[in-house]
């Protein structure tokens, strides 16, 4: 296994000889390693390893000049809508926020010709699917950068540098660690002047990613493949439970046939992914209902890791948006969604069975629960 580089600084053999590594900031022997298989995973030509998720996607928006156009997805990950937001308030670059999985949305992008195009596929919390390709293909025809948020997926089941992506950022914190101990990001590039430029950037903001955050990164990855297919059964059989049930109004996941976005993630995907949302009838009250007392799903933001976590999305990770932005994003006070971990799955069951109940019982009048157990 390889070492933990954590030094600060390297010795130079003489004045004017430069090698390698000079300083942690610019190059670290670690992080590289790291970099390099994150980079192979996705199919890049390199990356650059971040302290964050969102230190990743600040780097690469870092590529938009004042007066450049990002176009982004409306239900993006909250934090990088308020990073967007803020950005555009202050003119460092506008913003101008789409459905993309609206095929109107592509006609819309070729008027406004944006710089940069922001995909995130599943969507965060509805897991609506983006076409990679198309979107791709409208950012080559007008000159603009595409680039891919796969922290959902994880490159075991979805590479969009294969569908034309540009960039490939990651929240490192989820999959690729997979066990709840690292905040971190990454940025892959296609091509070399790209991955010169998030370099550079990186650099120079002072981005790049701790090394021991880095040697935990690496241990991660080296289960990502067999973590994937027991996060995936795990979630497959958690929305067949879910989909049974009376007290759901609706699940999100896109291996449902009915979901608008099948087709498209069949086409894209190759694992079908492990996050999965459902709208509980009853709404804020029955969500609280469900959450107390659940055991063996942590009432916790993140996902990707090892244990299983539920989330509100309104009162969680989609808080920073005013509340008519989480409204026309879809986000009601009933919408919970799961990370479905690697734990036996009898254990999952037993849990969410008990969850639905306590939810049942405050949406519907008691009597009429009671006739229907009946
Ligand atoms: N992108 C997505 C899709 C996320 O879900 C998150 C965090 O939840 C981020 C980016 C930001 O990552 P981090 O929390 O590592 O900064």
């Amino acid at each position: 296994m390889p070492p933990i580089h954590l030094s600060t600084n390297f010795v130079f053999d003489a004045p004017g000889v430069y090698a390698k590594y000079d300083y942690t900031r610019t190059a670290n022997p670690t992080r590289d390693l790291a970099a390099e298989a994150i980079a192979a995973l996705e199919g890049g030509c390199g990356a650059v390893v971040t302290s964050s998720g969102m230190s990743a996607i600040a780097v690469a928006t870092r590529l938009l000049s004042a007066g450049d156009l990002l176009l982004a997805p409306r239900d993006c990950y909250g934090g990088s809508y308020r990073l967007f937001s803020a950005e555009a308030d202050r003119g460092t670059y506008r913003v101008r926020f789409v459905d993309p999985w609206d095929p109107e949305s592509r006609r819309l992008a070729r008027r406004l010709r944006p710089r940069m195009i922001w995909i995130e596929t599943p969507s965060n919390p509805h897991l609506r699917i983006t076409d990679i390709a198309a979107w791709a293909r409208v950012a080559r025809d007008i000159g603009a950068i595409c680039v891919a948020d796969n922290t959902f997926l994880s490159p075991v089941n979805q590479r969009p540098l294969e569908f034309g992506a540009d960039l490939v950022v990651h929240s490192t914190t989820k999959f690729l660690n997979g066990h709840g101990d690292v905040v971190g990001g990454a940025v892959v590039a296609a091509d070399a002047d790209l991955l010169e430029d998030v370099a550079w950037w990186t650099n120079a903001m002072g981005a790049s990613g701790a090394p021991f955050d880095a040697y935990l990164t690496l241990r991660g990855m080296r289960t990502l493949h067999a973590r994937s297919r027991v996060h995936e059964a795990n979630a497959l059989r958690v929305v067949d439970l879910l989909d049974r049930s009376d007290t759901v109004i609706r699940v999100h996941h896109p291996s449902l046939p009915d979901h608008p976005g099948h087709d498209i993630a069949r086409r894209q995907q190759t694992g079908w992914g492990s996050l999965v949302s459902f709208e509980l009838r009853g709404g804020r009250e029955a969500v609280e209902a469900f959450v107390d007392g659940i055991e063996h799903f942590a009432l916790a933001e993140s996902l990707g890791g090892v244990e299983s976590l539920v989330t509100h999305p309104w009162t969680m990770t989609h808080a920073s948006m005013d509340e008519p932005a989480r409204v026309a994003a879809g986000i009601g006070e009933g919408l919970l969604r799961l990370s479905v971990g690697i734990e036996a799955f009898e254990d999952l069951e037993a849990d969410l069975k008990r969850a639905l109940s306590r939810a049942e019982a405050v949406a519907v009048p008691t009597g009429e629960a009671a006739a229907r157990t009946m």
